[in-house]
């Protein structure tokens, strides 16, 4: 988040560009590669963005400016939705599951059909599939899914775990698929398990956990138990004042947040304070978050706050009661709004979509809702990024060897046709790819597993899987 800073915005100066040329000139490579930010200070584009031409910056709150701290934040959640289930009637046997944050990550796609856990790619390839901790080989996928693919639009069947929020929602499903597998009660069945005259289906459990993740945000309970302890459960960035202060030296800064206002008073404070004045006053304190801001919108119901909206009601700040009435009084700086719609903010803050970029971490709700609807300019928080970057970075000979591999395949396919009759043997080549995993990555370091390694392995395996499907669909 610190990259947006004036530093980036001096950038587009055209003079300081060119003495920025000259003075790279005589730089080394090596030596570019020692004045790089750490990958989670790096911002990365798809397309120019020319900031001058930004007059607002919008931000989300959760996951956004408030990072929460994982995997304990995702631990928590994960408990309250066991106790939620356990609430409601499964097995009490479920909360002997601890959440392990080395099996889900952000995106999987649950098939509420057959019950599994899917990593699909954009065209809706299938390149990893488990069916509760069990990890499904090439032609048991195919038994499922016969063409190796699904659409991923099918949004009645497929639900796809778009959020971090969503961390805890994947491995409940994990562990429940695991638990009615395994348990002698239950029968398996193709599309759920039967338990004398009853019988629970996939679907059915999806529902279950949905509304079990329904009832932890919208009861307060993830809430509650985040705010008793925010010093575990939420990054302080003391970078945050700085960058809003900045960004309103040279533009409007608003707040769009699904969250209640309560809530989002208690963890701005929580952000904002500076920590080194105990003595000063609740008030002081509360008023100095909402100061960064031209705007706050809480409630906002995103995405549908990209379409038409819902009414919009001013917050009394007070006691976090929403006056009755639908707002269309002026802007007051400092007042909350609630509800309301993307065109309302626009109207209120007097800025075009195009001027302005919003800053969320949901690729549908904050992202995608906002450029395709309203043509905001967008900027999208992945955090895991790091992770993945720090892999390719720190392994990159690896990476490379595996490339090179694939060229050696490549040449030995090249010079075939139609009427080839012999297939080059590549089983050497099969196994070398395998080999950077058992050559040098071992699964658990004395300090615990190490994920980057793990990621290659994840990487040649899943490449391996496919040269395998590849080779075998030319048998075919
Ligand atoms: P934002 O990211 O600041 O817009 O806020 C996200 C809000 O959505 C938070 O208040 C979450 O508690 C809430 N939320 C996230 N996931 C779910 C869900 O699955 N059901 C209901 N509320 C959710
Ligand atoms: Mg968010």
């Amino acid at each position: 988040m610190g990259s947006i800073s004036k530093e980036h915005s001096i950038g587009t100066d055209g003079c300081q560009m060119h003495e920025r040329r000259l003075s790279l000139k005589d730089t080394t490579s090596n030596d570019f590669r020692a004045v790089k930010r750490d990958y989670d200070h790096r911002v990365f584009v798809n397309r120019s963005l020319a900031l001058e031409k930004i007059k607002c910056y919008g931000f989300d709150m959760d996951y956004t400016l408030a990072m929460y701290s994982s995997p304990d934040h995702e631990e928590l959640g994960f408990e309250l939705l066991l106790d939620r289930l356990v609430c409601i009637g499964y097995p009490h046997e479920i909360l002997e599951y601890k959440y392990d944050p080395s099996y889900p990550t952000r995106g999987l796609v649950f098939d509420n059909l057959f019950g599994n856990l899917l990593k699909v790619d954009s065209n809706g390839n299938i390149l990893v599939c488990t069916h509760g901790f069990h990890f499904l080989k090439g032609p048991e996928i195919w038994k499922y899914y016969p063409n190796k693919i699904i659409q991923r639009d099918d949004t009645r069947r497929f639900h796809v775990l778009n959020t971090l929020f969503n961390l805890s929602e994947t491995y409940l499903y994990a562990c429940l698929v695991d638990f009615f597998t395994n348990c002698t009660r239950y029968l398996n069945c193709d599309t759920g398990y039967g338990h004398g005259n009853l019988f629970m289906s996939f679907k059915s459990i999806h529902q279950d956990v949905r509304d079990a993740m329904d009832y932890m945000h919208d009861s307060g309970c993830l809430k509650e138990k985040t705010l008793e302890d925010l010093k575990k459960y939420v990054i302080k960035d003391p970078r945050t004042p700085i960058l809003l202060s900045r960004m309103r030296e040279v533009g409007k800064v608003f707040l769009a947040t699904n969250s209640d206002y309560n809530y989002t008073d208690a963890i701005m404070t929580y952000l904002f304070d500076d920590g080194q004045d105990p003595d000063k006053d609740i008030d002081t304190i509360k008023k100095s978050w909402r100061s960064y801001f031209d705007l706050i919108v809480v409630d906002t119901r995103k995405p549908l706050f990209f379409a038409e909206g819902t009414v919009l009601r001013q917050v009394n700040t007070d006691n976090g009661k929403l006056r009755i009435g639908t707002y269309t009084g002026p802007h007051q700086h400092c007042a909350v709004y609630s509800g309301g719609s993307s065109d309302i903010v626009c109207d209120l803050l007097g800025v075009k979509g195009k001027e302005i970029l919003y800053v969320g971490d949901h690729i549908f709700g904050d992202i995608l809702k906002s450029k395709k609807k309203q043509g905001w300019r967008t900027f999208l928080v992945v955090p895991e990024l790091a992770k993945e970057l720090t892999v390719w970075g720190h392994k990159s000979e690896l990476f490379d060897e595996l490339k090179n591999l694939d060229v050696v395949l490549a040449q030995s396919y090249q010079h075939m046709d139609s009427s080839s009759t012999k297939h080059p043997d590549i089983s050497s080549i099969q196994k070398q790819i395998q080999m950077p995993h058992e050559s040098t990555v071992e699964h658990v370091s004395a300090d615990g597993p190490d994920e980057s390694k793990e990621q290659l392995y994840f990487y040649g395996k899943q490449r391996l899987t496919q040269l395998t499907h590849d080779s075998s669909e030319e048998d075919n």
